[in-house]
């Protein structure tokens, strides 16, 4: 089928909420690279939202998973378990810096590792409250809803939300908000709305994801672990965007030095298999009873052998020191079209994970030009996407193993149409 008829289908047959905006559907992909139904060659520079930091279709990763599927495809692993769960559980156990020892669960999505970290965060405190950010984004379940620090267009159309989630700014000294203010205004969080008596966890990105790619200080950060440490609080940090090499470190947070309680982690951990995982400090992890976590598909075992190959691509193929190595490029590049184009401002990275903003005239957020980026870019053959609590930040998640021709490529197109839109 062509995307011309797949697109009437899309119509037709996809819940309007769930359907893709886009037209041409993808019918292949290497690396950096996707072909769509109709032999279109177009640059991916999202990377399914940063789930491709070793790009489509690994051949070791594609190996591995195919190996799998055709051993054992599923079991359910409470009922009985294999191999690939509990070599992962080792594997993340000695790489998340988790204070004291790690142990690991497995499930699917990172809005599920959310969930079941709040979760875990409740058992082992037995207190209510989570206590997260503004821009902060967590997921699509009911709780992690209400945990985002965003309405539109997650919360808006879905009714009341689950209580006991409280909220403090997130330190973006662009947005007018400096880490003084942002400790202080937590502090009155936990004074006027989030009594520490009944707070079980603090949540946060170590860098804001969907909220604009704004990487916390590490003082910031510190201070959040110090504020849990006296009030008996959990210290969670989502590193579904910012983990598995993104940052050229293999969790954000290693930048800071701070060992955090729980992390949780998804997207690039298997390349494109559907896996997230909680890691945490072992007296906290045990602190629910028999077969209180999981589900049916938690930690398949072709999710899992995609899990192991990616650990084993970081190594072979040195993907953290591409990661910085790509991140030095972007923003480099990042730094001319600022001192070129009136629209580009607050070019910023760590590691690759890397974002500028686009503004109007006087300084504004610009969303509009934002998303007629997006959509001409997509017109010259190059997925670019946007993110920001404005709606006006061009963030960058091609793989780290981009091929420098197809990346030269890419930046290529969206320097030309910053230039469509500055003439
Ligand atoms: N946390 C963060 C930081 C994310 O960026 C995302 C997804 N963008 C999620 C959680 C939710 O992950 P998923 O879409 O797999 O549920």
């Amino acid at each position: 089928m062509n995307n011309a008829q797949l697109n009437e289908l899309k119509n037709k047959y996809v819940a309007n909420g769930a359907a893709s905006p886009a037209t041409q559907f993808a019918d292949r992909a290497e690396n950096s690279v996707i072909w769509d139904v109709d032999g279109n060659r177009i640059i991916d520079f999202a990377g399914g939202i940063g789930v491709l930091n070793i790009g489509h279709c690994h051949p070791k990763v594609v190996a591995a998973v195919q190996a799998q599927v055709a051993n054992l495809m599923h079991t359910c692993q409470i009922v009985i378990p294999y191999a690939g769960y509990v070599q992962v559980a080792e594997k993340l156990s000695q790489l998340a810096p988790v204070r004291g020892h790690g142990k690991v669960m497995l499930v699917n999505s990172g809005a599920e590792a959310l969930e079941n970290a709040v979760k875990i965060a409740r058992a082992a405190t037995g207190k209510n409250n989570v206590i997260c950010f503004d821009g902060g984004y967590h997921g699509r379940t009911l709780f992690t809803m209400a945990m985002n620090g965003k309405v539109a267009p997650y919360a808006g159309d879905f009714g009341t939300m689950p209580g006991n989630v409280f909220r403090a700014p997130y330190p973006v000294p662009s947005l007018g908000v400096s880490e003084e203010e942002a400790i202080r205004r937590l502090h009155t969080t936990l004074k006027t709305d989030a009594n520490p008596r009944d707070t079980a966890a603090i949540v946060i990105e170590p860098v804001l994801g969907e909220g604009g790619f704004h990487p916390a200080p590490a003082s910031f950060l510190k201070a959040i672990r110090d504020i849990c440490d006296e009030h008996g609080m959990l210290m969670i940090v989502d590193e579904v965007q910012s983990g598995f090499g993104r940052t050229g470190k293999m969790f954000a947070i290693e930048h800071s030095g701070v060992q955090p309680d729980l992390i949780t982690m998804a997207k690039s951990m298997a390349a494109g298999m559907p896996i997230s995982a909680i890691v945490g400090t072992d007296k906290y992890m045990d602190a629910s009873g028999p077969n209180s976590l999981g589900g049916t598909y938690s930690g398949s075992p072709a999710s899992c052998a995609a899990v192991l190959a990616v650990l084993e691509v970081f190594e072979e193929e040195n993907i953290l020191a591409r990661s910085m190595a790509l991140g030095e490029k972007l923003g480099q590049r990042f730094t001319q079209w600022q001192e070129q184009f009136a629209s580009v401002e607050n070019v910023r990275h760590l590691g690759s994970m890397a974002a500028f903003d686009l503004v109007t005239a006087d300084h504004k957020p610009d969303a509009e030009l934002t998303a007629a980026m997006c959509k001409l870019a997509r017109e010259k053959g190059l997925i670019l996407i946007a993110c920001g609590f404005y709606g006006n930040t061009l963030r960058f998640l091609m793989p780290v193993t981009i091929e420098d021709e197809v990346l030269e490529e890419g930046l290529a197109i969206v320097e030309a149409c910053l230039a469509e839109f500055a003439a």
